[in-house]
């Protein structure tokens, strides 16, 4: 592992702050040396532990690394200590999961609400357009579901300055890394373990991380609920996931401890081979299917055809509980989080005040295109704004000088294009010295982190039978980068040691 070239002295920084080493203390060591192989050696066990213990993705070198399970798996790439993050926060960011998922249940159910605030970006965006045409086709149909399953990830960034721990936005479809997610924290707790003298770190200050188990939990409620005990749980997939492992990870848990089965398609794969009998049961290669967990089709490029979103609609209007359904879908998108963001609207949804006061504290400043004194401020000053449109999966939003070419185009032409988009306050977390793993090669550079926490909602009519907080995800990226997203190449895994 002489691919990487660290300057001790940067050594001293990372390793000194997530060791919260004091200062005198760092100094008195000869970290000249010392410093240097402590982090090789523990790069290299950290490399061991996750080859062995499935801590890893297809490799995008190996051609059918996402096609064929057990070829062409490398490390998923990860930050090679954890960072460190106040308790007070942490805990805040919990205790709020369970009101953000009553929230999205609660919108969810006011298919008018959806249907209102969307409508200006229906005009003009053509995948939000599709989602709402079958979200209103359901309300037509008068279709409800009884039966309520919300897989979910609220991400966050904590602002140096304010020192506030805002959301960047609310995940309901496709929520990533609840698998790889536990692993690396159970990585940094074994490393601490093996290098806890040295590092005079607690592995017990890295909390515990459950999102595997209680999401494989609440798929096994919730097929539980559906009632039928040769039923399966569909997961929908992209073709060529390199990501599966993750996916797998859930799945392994689920047959494991559950005793549920899970069948792994694509949308088009169901097209082909899905079928709705009469009484609305979903029928896959002829499998009854009690659940649907969409990894796919939140991205206008899962619906290359028609095929596609007819297997979208086959599966909408089927029986099975559908994580998400279209309606918790759309309550996720980001035009949604700016209509709850005005004032009063939380309100209509929530009668607990002080809940309202909870989740009013994560919300940063987020605004519709049509405020034209927010647009005069943003093309003033860009670098305190983001521009996003209703995309998933990162690197879809707009920053900076794109962000000021792209507002000025918009107020020019007096374009309705303006409501594909919304504004948000620019969040700007402490910069910290980190060493990434990626391809088994150490990278020091200064980055920023991410905070994401997995919720799990399952609703059977009247009756909530899991509402909870289930792990979270750490991600990392290089300070200089826009987007975080682990598989678009940008960042890495990471966990929190709480101070
Ligand atoms: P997506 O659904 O594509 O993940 P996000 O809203 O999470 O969309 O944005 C993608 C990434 O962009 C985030 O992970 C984060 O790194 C960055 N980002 C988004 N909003 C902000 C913001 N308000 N301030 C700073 N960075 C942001
Ligand atoms: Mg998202
Ligand atoms: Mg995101």
């Amino acid at each position: 592992f002489g691919s990487w070239v660290v300057a001790p002295a940067f050594n001293l920084r990372r390793v000194a702050r997530v060791m919260e080493i004091k200062n005198e203390e760092a100094a008195s060591l000869n970290l000249h040396d010392t410093n240097e192989d402590l982090v090789d050696k523990i790069m290299y066990d950290a490399l061991v532990w996750s080859s062995l213990h499935g801590l890893v993705v297809g490799d995008r070198n190996h051609q059918r690394s996402g096609a064929v399970p057990g070829v062409g798996m490398v490390h998923a790439p990860f930050a090679l200590l954890p960072v460190s993050f106040p308790e007070s926060q942490w805990k805040h960011a919990c205790e709020v999961a369970p009101i953000f998922n009553e929230l999205i249940d609660r919108v969810s159910l006011d298919g008018k609400f959806l249907q209102d605030a969307l409508s200006r970006t229906k005009k003009v965006d053509a995948f939000t357009s599709r989602l709402l045409d079958i979200h209103g086709k359901m309300m037509e149909l008068n279709k409800k579901e009884d039966i309520r399953l919300g897989l979910h990830r609220s991400d966050y960034m904590l602002d140096e300055q304010t020192k506030l721990l805002l959301q960047i936005e609310f995940n309901t479809i496709s929520s990533s890394f609840p698998g790889l997610s536990c692993l690396v924290t159970r990585l940094h707790r074994y490393l601490i373990q093996v290098y806890g003298d040295n590092l005079g770190l607690d592995a017990q200050r890295i909390p515990e991380n459950s999102a595997t188990t209680k999401f494989a939990e609440a798929l096994a409620k919730a097929w539980k609920e559906y009632n039928n005990p040769k039923a399966v749980v569909l997961i929908v997939v992209q073709p060529g996931e390199r990501n599966m492992y993750d996916q797998h990870w859930l799945f392994s848990v689920l047959r494991e401890r559950h005793n549920v089965t899970a069948i792994r398609k694509t949308l088009s794969e169901i097209h082909a081979d899905g079928q709705l009998l009469p009484d609305g049961t979903l029928l896959i290669q002829g499998a009854v299917v009690a659940v649907i967990y969409f990894r796919a089709g939140y991205t206008p490029t899962d619906y290359p055809s028609e095929s596609e979103w007819q297997a979208r609609s086959l599966m909408e209007e089927s029986s099975a509980v559908k994580c998400p359904s279209i309606s918790y879908h759309l309550a996720g998108t980001k035009k949604i989080q700016q209509e709850l963001a005005k004032p009063h609207v939380l309100e209509r949804f929530l009668e607990d005040k002080e809940d309202v006061e909870k989740i009013r504290k994560c919300f940063a400043g987020l605004w519709s295109l049509e405020d034209a004194d927010i647009v005069e401020k943003a093309i003033k000053n860009p670098e305190f704004f983001v521009m996003k449109p209703q995309r998933e999966g990162g690197g879809n939003n707009i920053y900076g000088e794109d962000m000021r070419e792209s507002l000025l185009r918009l107020r020019k032409e007096k374009s309705e294009e303006d409501a594909a988009y919304i504004l948000m306050q620019r969040i700007f977390p402490s910069v910290v010295p980190t060493f990434l793993i990626r391809d088994g090669i150490c990278y020091k550079e200064h980055a920023v982190s991410e905070l994401g926490i997995y919720g799990a909602y399952l609703r059977s009519k009247e009756t909530v039978i899991m509402n909870e907080k289930c792990g979270y995800l750490m991600r990392t990226k290089v300070s200089s980068s826009n987007e975080g997203g682990v598989a678009a190449g940008f960042a890495v895994l990471d966990s929190i040691y709480l101070s």
